[in-house]
């Protein structure tokens, strides 16, 4: 292994480069969480349960009501990972990520309020940029929940595109006067508080706007009909002449404000993850009652190989999803920065949800899934969603790849992986596709160079050879990561759920033992002997 690596880059980045790197590939640890902080996961759980049981999440627009909000404030949701010297419960990422999974598989709404409060809102970026004073003025409020936070980065020229950003803040005495326009900005009202991307003497650079509880002539919020996320707000933003504290003004160190939006990015990349891990469970958990429930021919269509296969693809995706939140949240805490493992973790998460919801939930309920009201058609455009938000997939994978080329791609703020405690043997089930997973990150090494001397600076126009590499990696690590971390389990089920992941994005033809896999796997769901779906209350069967 050559040592710069060791000491600068990604995991993913030495796995593909390095010859000899093996099981610190995964470095996830699980550290106890405080009782107190504990105590709050649990109370934010508990409400949202009872508020879901008694029908009383929404109010009559549809959206979380205000009074659930604040109910969770007093509980401490809001604050669970800010620091405890600002009123936070202080919990690391590796308990906070899995914390959104168990709450998305509850609620999904919340759980994405959550995230963006906590993952790519303005707290994250306090934590490490702001100024100590920065921080003692704005994390209390933000931590007892008095104001959610929001991010601000899409504008209505610049999505993918972040070098067309328009929005611009102008120094004038102690503060700072804003103009333009933002975009699809989740979270966003009155009195709450934005992390802004904006242009500052030419230069990307991050604010924290504290909106007032009203709008005036120089910020006005812009409303539209949007499907995806409509339990929530998410609106748009014209600003002119509005006045923030020059004070407000993040220090990205050597970096510009991309720096910022970037490192939030990752852990809201790792947040979606976590969200999804959630939500694919409370898909599982809804397709139960109805495979039990409908008889085709005469049987259940629970009893049917093809249903009991699709039940098992998605506790294998959701598996994958619970081992790269425990791999990604892991190396974050560790001062990775994990860009490309964030990338991994977004994009197989995202794919999951549009292919669980289309292929294998939506066939599975029939007719019904149409029906309004029915947890699936009610659901279907925040399924969808994740695929463009935090970065479309293709493009992620454009970026992967070159992440993955930049021979000289080490970053600073990485530090070495700790050594994984408990990583045992793969079961045989595991370790042949894990080992040619293996091996195909080291063909790929040798793809990518080869690309890379072909075509040079035009690689950037090769888009669908780069999608296509970058596919495959990307699969690669996600079966290696899924099969190290079922390895850690003795529980054979969650064995059976990877092995028919593996299976899945190996591309390999299925053998007996992967048929028989599926059987056995299909079954112990239909059975309730998954461990993942206890706890989880399904929504009844809807009929005409
Ligand atoms: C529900 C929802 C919530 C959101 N929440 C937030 C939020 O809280 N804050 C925020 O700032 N933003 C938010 N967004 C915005 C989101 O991040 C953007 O929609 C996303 O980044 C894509 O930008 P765009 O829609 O402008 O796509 P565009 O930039 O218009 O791109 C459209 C498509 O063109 C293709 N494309 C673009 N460039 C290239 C290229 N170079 N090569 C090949 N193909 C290309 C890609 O397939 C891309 O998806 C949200 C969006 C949604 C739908």
């Amino acid at each position: 292994m050559h040592p710069h690596y060791q000491a600068t880059s990604s995991p993913i980045y030495r796995a593909v480069w390095d010859t000899a790197v093996s099981g610190d590939a995964f470095a996830a640890t699980v550290e106890a969480t405080e009782l107190d902080a504990q105590a709050v996961m649990d109370g934010a759980v508990k409400l949202v349960r009872q508020h879901r049981a008694a029908a009383t999440l929404w109010g009559a627009d549809g959206r979380v009501r205000e009074s659930v909000l604040d109910d969770l404030a007093a509980i401490g949701y809001w604050g669970l990972s800010i620091d405890r010297r600002y009123g936070g419960s202080g919990v690391a990422f590796r308990s906070f990520a899995p914390f959104l999974t168990r709450m998305a598989a509850v609620d999904p709404t919340v759980a994405a309020l959550g995230s963006v409060h906590g993952c790519i809102g303005a707290p994250r970026a306090l934590e490490r940029f702001g100024s100590e004073s920065q921080r003692q003025r704005l994390l209390p409020d933000l931590a007892t929940g008095r104001r959610l936070s929001a991010f601000a980065l899409t504008e209505p020229g610049a999505g993918s595109d972040l070098t067309a950003l328009q929005t611009y803040a102008e120094p004038q005495g102690d503060s700072l006067l804003v103009y333009g326009e933002k975009l699809f900005v989740t979270n966003l009202a009155p009195g709450r508080t934005l992390l802004l991307i904006c242009r500052i003497d030419g230069q990307p650079a991050a604010v924290v706007c504290e909106l007032p509880d009203q709008e005036d002539a120089t910020f006005q919020l812009q409303h539209y009909g949007l499907h995806a996320l409509r339990r929530t707000w998410n609106c748009g933003v014209r600003f002119h002449g509005f006045r923030v504290p020059a004070a407000n003004r993040l220090d990205a160190g050597g970096g510009s404000g991309l720096t910022i939006a970037y490192r939030n990015l990752n852990y809201a990349r790792i947040g979606l993850c976590a969200s999804a891990a959630g939500t694919l469970r409370r898909m599982l958990a809804d397709m139960l009652p109805w495979v039990r429930h409908r008889r085709t021919f005469g049987r259940p269509i629970a009893d049917r190989q093809l249903v009991r296969f699709r039940l098992a693809r998605l506790a294998g995706m959701m598996v994958g999803c619970d081992a790269l939140v425990a791999w990604t949240s892991g190396l974050l805490d560790h001062g990775y920065r994990g860009e490309l493992e964030a990338i991994v973790a977004k994009v197989f998460a995202s794919d999951s949800l549009r292919v669980a919801a289309v292929e294998l939930a939506m066939k599975t309920h029939g007719g019904r899934a149409f029906l309004q009201g029915h947890s699936w058609g009610d659901r279907l455009y925040d399924y969808l969603a994740p695929s463009i938000y935090e970065g479309e997939g293709e493009l992620l994978r454009l970026a992967f790849f070159h992440g993955l080329s930049r021979h000289d791609g080490a970053t600073a703020a990485e530090i070495p992986p700790p050594v994984v405690q408990g990583t045992r043997e793969l079961p045989e089930s595991l370790a042949t596709r894990a080992g040619q997973a293996w091996r195909e990150l080291r063909l790929a090494a040798t793809e990518i160079r080869q690309l890379r001397e072909r075509f040079g600076p035009a690689m950037a126009d090769q888009q669908t050879r780069t999608v296509e590499v970058a596919d495959r990696v990307l699969k690669s690590v996600v079966l290696l990561c899924t099969s190290l971390w079922a390895a850690r389990s003795d529980d054979e089920i969650l064995h059976l759920a990877a092995q028919v992941l593996a299976q899945e994005l190996s591309a390999q033809r299925r053998d007996d033992d992967d048929h028989r896999a599926i059987d056995r796997l299909g079954e112990a769901i239909v059975d309730g002997h998954f461990a993942p779906l206890e706890g989880i209350d399904p929504a009844p069967v809807l009929l005409p």
